[in-house]
């Protein structure tokens, strides 16, 4: 497979360490970094990238990093990979923009189509392009109250749903995310979820009717336009809500006329063993939010659903300059013809098993829980035996990855959270290395 995911120039799919990490150059960069980027901007592990593809990045310094963090989740398919390469580069050539609004183009349109073909549930379909997951988010948000001519929404404890002024509302975590930022859009409700590890093992059911009856009391479904959710949360730390927990919601929300929007814009395109999320429990979104996994890479994010709640909408009310640019559909499409032909949902199940298998294995009284589907998998890093999180040996265990050069990310609200999203073009050898790895980090901090 990796022939097909891993282009020319191919990368050495190899661990290589040359220097210290990050290197000289990379602290050279990293220099002028500080010097003109606005601090408010991050940086997991400040080695500069020259090149990425199969499964490793290589630095400015010639160091080859195994990548277990795909960017976060939107280099599923790898980075560069062939046929995003070659359906990119064909686009460029033929015409850049043209604004969808203006003058149209056929790439928008065929991964609408896709989208509507290949999203949970049979009803009838549109979609709406834009540019990035917290977008795609606002525009649900708008769609659901065209469409209810409701006001509320609710969102989850833990929830992640961007960082626009609508979406850091919608966001639980204060640091770093709203911290400062205020004030808020008003009408958003906070529901609590179901988070076995942490409600004493609440059963799917007793969790949406612990949630539900929140809603009815302190909100009014009369008031509530759409009720959003991450059907697996992602930075607020992996967290996969019993089984029951979801359909209970859907079944709520369709009986009291409340719009259920799953927001998969991290979950979606294959990264759960699954196209989707929603697909392990054959939970129906009336609209679902995609963004990261869609282009290989290339900014691009969509909102699907039911054709009457998309079609409620004043002509004009929706898209923005660049939504669903040229560029970027036509990666879509490349990354959704990848999936099918290389058969990454069944990749992303074997990468997920290994993950799961070999973090059991490494039998470590601090690993409070091991879970996610697929390969989206996390660790919640706790004291032995309690579940008092262990925020500073997740970072000693992230920085020693980092120093032994596999890239690796945390989350999750206390920030004990490990996560694991290598790119489904990741070779089995360099998955394996990579866990080696951590089971050496883990027994040595
Ligand atoms: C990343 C993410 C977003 C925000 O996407 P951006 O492209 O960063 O705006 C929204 N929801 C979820 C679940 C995410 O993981």
């Amino acid at each position: 497979m990796n022939d097909h995911l891993i282009g020319g120039p191919a990368l050495p799919q190899e661990r290589r360490l040359v220097t210290a990490i990050p290197g000289p150059e990379s602290a050279r960069l990293h220099a002028r970094k500080a010097a003109a980027v606005a601090a408010g901007v991050g940086t997991t592990l400040p080695v500069y990238t020259v090149a990425a593809g199969g499964g490793v990045i290589v630095d400015a310094d010639g160091n080859s990093l195994i990548d277990l963090g795909s960017g976060i989740a939107v280099t599923t398919v790898g980075n560069s990979a062939p046929a995003v390469v070659d359906a990119v580069t064909e686009q460029l050539q033929a015409f850049t923009h043209t604004c969808f609004m203006v003058t149209p183009y056929d790439g928008y349109v065929r991964v609408a189509e896709k989208l509507n073909e290949l999203t949970p549930g049979s009803h009838e379909k549109r979609t709406a392009l834009f540019n990035s997951g917290a977008e795609a988010v606002e525009n649900a948000v708008k769609i659901a109250r065209a469409f209810t001519k409701r006001q509320a929404v609710v969102v989850f404890d833990h929830a992640y749903h961007g960082r626009t002024n609508l979406t850091m509302a919608m966001t639980a975590k204060n640091m770093p995310y709203k911290h400062g930022f205020g004030p808020f859009a008003s009408e958003i409700y906070r529901a609590p979820l179901s988070y076995a590890f942490r409600d004493g093992g609440l059963s799917g059911e007793a969790a949406a009717f612990r949630a539900i009856d929140l809603i009815e009391k302190q909100v009014g479904a009369g008031n509530l336009a759409a009720v959003v959710i991450e059907p697996i949360q992602g930075e607020g730390g992996f967290i996969v809500p019993a089984d029951g927990f979801l359909p209970l919601l859907v079944q709520w929300c369709h009986d009291n006329g409340v719009v259920f929007v799953a927001d998969e814009v991290q979950t979606g395109f294959a990264r759960t063993g699954e196209l989707f999320a929603c697909d392990h429990e054959a939970v129906v979104p009336d609209l679902i939010v995609t963004a990261k996994g869609i282009a290989g890479g290339l900014p691009l994010s969509a909102v699907t659903g039911r054709a009457e709640i998309m079609d409620a909408v004043n002509v004009g009310g929706l898209g923005g300059t660049y939504g669903g640019n040229p560029l970027a559909c036509a990666a879509a499409l490349a990354v959704i013809e990848t999936i099918a032909t290389e058969d990454l949902v069944g990749r992303a199940r074997m990468i997920g098993k290994t993950m799961v298998e070999r973090l059991h294995g490494f039998a470590d009284p601090r690993i409070g829980d091991v879970r996610g589907r697929g390969a989206m998998v996390a660790v919640e890093l706790v004291e032995p035996g309690t579940t008092n999180p262990d925020p500073d040996l997740t970072r000693a265990v992230a920085a020693a990855a980092h120093a032994q050069g596999v890239v690796v990310l945390t989350c999750g609200t206390y920030g004990n959270v490990l996560r694991f999203l290598p790119p489904l073009s990741m070779p089995d050898h360099l998955l394996f290395e990579a866990f080696d790895v951590l089971e050496q980090v883990f027994r040595e901090n």
